[in-house]
């Protein structure tokens, strides 16, 4: 397998080497951190007066960690280092959770994370001569002008036609004999769905690629997107408070995501405990940005849970890989008394042959107990066989996400296209319970 490199150099650096940059950028990053206002109060209460203190790689553990409502209490400048007329772009999150929080990028800032996300593109495979519809959402979301800038860098041809519009998506795909995607696996699925509607069929398109991130999606989604549309299709994981996309991203072995090392320090904790898991076991993903200037950020907790791959990857990169995004641990939810997490209910029902593209958790109360029911979207020529069969499908389903999630789902079939779809990121849970 020919494997293409956009920084061969620094993609295949030997750990010894990387951990020496890691350690040189991680000094210099504190020492940004010493110039906001909110490091400056932190690092001290810690111990840490200044990038002296951090003599070794473990020494990281002396910095505490940086949590989401510390940048909303922070808002609008306390994580700010340098001068705003040294600020050339804005970005926030998509405040999926609660208030968006604020990152502001220098222009070395913007030229590190472009930089970044070419070798993301190039590691799949694609090049210059591609030509890439950007469907994520522009504006103050990371996901649109990231890779927008990555792919110019890389040289393909951009479409920066941001989310939603499916026919004039479809349209475009046609018209421009797009090869690359970059789009949320939700949308995407939606978007197949609409295929062959006003007359542009899959055969009439050139797709090859997609990069779907933004939100989890398991790898039976993946499947299911590359067999529905006979592309290729790569896990993108980024989080604004990170830059945004480009953080980790599949390299054409498509056996999860490199993540840049030599920007990133990356350890995963014990969400509880907050102590490092043992090597290769599942917890929560804590970031440090290594070369971010205008906003540096030192161990945040993504809320984000996986793993990470002690065994390198075949394709010669020595940047480790993060696995698959396994739920956030802001997501679960508690069905009396029982967690469950979204991800464990996706990765079930899109391995059903009969579950079309789209579904929604729905939770509500009766009585004293919590209830949950999985509303499926199943292919139309389903209803039209035997009841007794949709039945038996729908006991099928219900078996099956048993076996996973312990309790006992209602399950709703439904024809394509009557649940609600998002442009953007999915909203997959719909929790009505009474909050107390
Ligand atoms: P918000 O937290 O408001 O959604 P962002 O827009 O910055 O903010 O989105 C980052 C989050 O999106 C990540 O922390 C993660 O939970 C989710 N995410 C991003 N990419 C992926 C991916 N490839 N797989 C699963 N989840 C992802
Ligand atoms: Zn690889």
């Amino acid at each position: 397998m020919e494997v293409p490199f956009w920084n061969k150099e620094i993609e295949t650096l030997d750990r010894p080497m990387l951990e020496k940059l890691q350690l040189q950028r991680l000094r210099e990053a504190i020492s940004w951190a010493f110039r906001t206002p909110f490091y400056q109060k932190r690092l001290p209460q810690a111990g840490i007066t200044g990038p002296d203190d951090i003599k070794s790689l473990p020494d990281l553990q002396r910095i505490p960690f940086t949590e989401k409502d510390d940048l909303r209490r922070s808002f609008p400048k306390g994580l700010l280092a340098v001068e705003m007329k040294e600020v050339i772009r804005i970005h926030s999150s998509s405040g999926t959770t609660g208030i968006p929080t604020v990152i502001y990028f220098a222009r070395d800032d913007l030229d590190r994370w472009t930089d970044l996300l070419a070798r993301c593109i190039v590691a799949t495979g694609a090049s210059a001569g591609d030509v890439f519809q950007n469907m994520m959402t522009y504006g103050m979301f990371t996901g649109g002008l990231g890779l927008h800038y990555g792919a110019e860098r890389v040289g393909m041809t951009v479409i920066p036609i941001s989310g939603g519009k499916t026919k004039r998506q479809i349209q475009t795909m046609k018209d421009f004999q797009t090869t690359v995607l970059h789009v949320t696996p939700s949308y995407l699925l939606h978007i197949q769905s609409k295929l062959g509607e006003d007359g542009v069929n899959l055969a009439d398109l050139s797709l090859r690629r997609a990069f779907i991130g933004a939100e989890p999606h398991s790898e039976n989604t993946r499947r299911k997107i590359e067999e529905l549309l006979g592309i290729d299709a790569f896990n993108s994981y980024g989080l604004s408070e990170l830059n945004g996309p480009g953080v980790a991203f599949e390299c054409v072995c498509k056996k999860d995501m490199h993540l840049w090392e030599d920007a990133y320090i990356v350890e995963i904790i014990d969400p509880i405990s907050g102590q490092a898991v043992e090597n290769g076991q599942e917890g929560e993903v804590v970031l440090t940005n290594l070369v971010r200037r205008a906003t540096p950020i030192l161990r945040y907790r993504t809320r984000d849970l996986a793993f990470l791959h002690p065994e390198p990857c075949e394709c010669g990169r020595t940047h480790r890989r993060l696995s698959r995004i396994l739920g956030r641990t802001d997501d679960m939810l508690i069905i009396n008394g029982v967690n469950v997490f979204p991800s464990q209910i996706e990765e079930k029902i899109m391995k059903i042959p009969e579950v079309a593209t789209n579904y929604q958790i729905y939770v509500d109360k009766k009585g004293a107990l919590d209830r949950l029911t999985v509303k499926v979207e199943i292919y139309p020529k389903l209803f039209l066989g035997e009841v007794s069969k949709l039945e038996a499908l729908r006991g099928r389903i219900r078996e099956e996400l048993r076996s996973s999630i312990v309790i006992t789902p209602n399950v709703e079939l439904h024809e394509p296209g009557s649940l609600p779809i998002s442009e953007g990121k999915a909203k997959r849970v719909v929790d009505e319970r009474p909050k107390d």
